[in-house]
């Protein structure tokens, strides 16, 4: 039997909202309440009137990819199948001035390089190769051990430290191993040259990110949260924009008492289910949290994304959905086009370019002003011939806080602490890439929202909260 019992979900991203649309689906009261003035989270798309006509861009593309039947078919069920668009992807890594395949394939990048360069990685390849395997393993608790055992440092400072670096700002010596084991599958030899031969096994590990088509909603990813809001809303259940939570009241390991910014406060429910950043949960609870947890929240840090866009009066600007910029010459990490995601993201004829620059809040380049910012990438955009001066319609910015977990070499002590903490507390649920501190694409997130709410509803005894579920690194 199905508990009647009233939810509260905070957070209005994939994770908060794939909870609610279950719940409701199964007649279950709930309310979400969401800080930003729209719903989506990360997955929103935003918009942007030209005299041209309107342009669409999502926080950095999100192409649709999954190994879950079950969330593949909510993901049609949600969108309609007359509004999911399948798409060929393809990618480039630019590097020392050469256009690279992305995922790389390091020995067909090998034959693009210096004949010196190839030999002197193929030598660092196999010194690390019979060092690690049958010498001493050395400890590997950071990134750049991790790789550098598995693929030699001629190697690693090629494809691996630059951009790492640039990514995440900081030595990739202070990044986790746990980041390189998720992110790079291919972990010795023989994976490689399969890899780079041969199509992959749909059902391999490896497999996803190589994917060469991907689903995408025609007017936006927004389409997905804007249709399980709409369910939501259409069977009387509420969201709340606007609506950040500050405090949250325990009393005996029960939360009891939830205090908004606009002065509301709610008490009336059941479970609270949170997809928020672990360091906001653990503020709102405020002095009941023993020092030490609040310090190990802390120490969670997210890493942060500007967007800016420039809006074309042009058909194409490249020639890939998107490509990656690992030098630290150029401002960004990465450029898409959204016209090579869906039909509907520019008006007939034109395009855009999409650039995203990792940073931190607060520094240098999160401060910079908006003039300057567009200005920099502008030139830089110019410079590789991407499109030339009077072809710009429009532009944007746009500052994302909390984009990416960052996993340093500590996280998960921190995480384990935070998490050992909030499980003492009865009724709350966490939920999602932002919620729970792990490096989730869209599929595994909708996994943890319809899961948690089968949970709620007492028709499983677990979420699926915490499988990462081998997730694939794909934005
Ligand atoms: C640049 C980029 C590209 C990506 N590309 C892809 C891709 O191609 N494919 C893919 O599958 N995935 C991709 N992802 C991942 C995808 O965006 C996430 O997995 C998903 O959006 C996470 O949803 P979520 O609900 O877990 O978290 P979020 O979207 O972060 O939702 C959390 C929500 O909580 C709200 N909130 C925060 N604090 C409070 C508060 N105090 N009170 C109330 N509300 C609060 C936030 O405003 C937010 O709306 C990408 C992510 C990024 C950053």
């Amino acid at each position: 039997m199905i508990k009647d019992e009233k939810t509260v979900i905070i957070g209005a991203g994939l994770a908060g909202l794939s909870c609610g649309y279950e719940l409701t689906k199964l007649g279950l009261p709930v309310t979400i309440y969401e800080a930003n003035d729209s719903i989506g989270g990360l997955s929103r798309t935003l918009w942007y009137n030209t005299p041209e006509g309107k342009f669409g861009s999502d926080f950095g593309g999100h192409r649709f990819l999954t190994r879950e039947k079950q969330i593949e078919q909510f993901f049609f069920n949600v969108i309609g199948n007359e509004n999911v668009e399948k798409r060929q992807r393809s990618s480039h890594i630019l590097l020392k001035g050469k256009y690279f395949d992305y995922p790389i394939k390091p020995f067909s990048a090998l034959l693009k390089m210096p004949i010196w360069l190839t030999i002197k990685a193929g030598f660092t390849y196999w010194y690390a190769f019979f060092r690690y395997w049958f010498a001493r393993r050395n400890s590997e608790d950071n990134f750049e051990d991790w790789v550098k055992h598995r693929f030699g440092s001629t190697l690693y400072n090629l494809f691996f430290r630059d951009y790492t670096q640039k990514t995440w700002g900081i030595n990739p010596r202070k990044i986790s191993s746990v980041w390189a084991a998720e992110r790079i599958k291919a972990t010795n030899f023989f994976v490689m040259i399969k890899n780079s031969l041969f199509r992959p096994d749909p059902k391999s590990k490896i497999a996803m990110t190589l994917y060469k088509q991907f689903y995408y909603p025609k007017n936006g990813i927004q389409m997905l949260s804007d249709n399980m809001a709409k369910f939501i809303r259409n069977n009387n259940q509420e969201i709340f924009t606007n609506a950040r939570l500050l405090k949250i009241e325990i009393n005996n390991e029960v939360i009891n008492r939830l205090e908004f910014e606009t002065g509301d406060s709610i008490d009336n429910f059941n479970t609270l289910v949170s997809s928020i950043p672990l360091p906001t949960l653990i503020d709102a609870m405020g002095e009941i949290v023993p020092k030490n947890i609040q310090k190990a929240a802390k120490n969670l840090q997210y890493r942060d994304l500007i967007l800016i866009g420039f809006m074309l009066d042009k058909p194409e600007a490249i020639k890939d959905s998107w490509i990656y910029f690992p030098e630290d010459r150029h401002y960004f990490v990465r450029i898409s086009e959204p016209s090579k995601y869906g039909s509907g993201m520019c008006p007939k004829g034109k395009t855009s370019i999409v650039t995203e620059i990792t940073c931190s809040m607060g520094d240098s380049k999160w401060e910079m002003s908006n003039d300057e910012l567009k200005k920099q990438v502008r030139d830089q955009l110019i410079d590789l011939d991407f499109f030339s001066e009077k072809e710009i319609i429009g532009s944007f910015v746009e500052r994302i806080t909390h984009a990416y977990p960052l996993f340093d070499v500590d996280f998960e002590k921190n995480l384990s602490m935070v998490l050992s903490f909030l499980s003492q507390i009865q009724n709350l649920e966490l939920i999602g890439r932002t919620g729970t501190f792990q490096y989730l694409n869209m599929d595994i997130v909708l996994l943890h929202g319809l899961s948690c709410a089968r949970k709620i509803a007492g028709l499983t005894e677990k979420s699926a909260t915490m499988i990462s579920h081998d997730s694939q690194w794909v934005g």
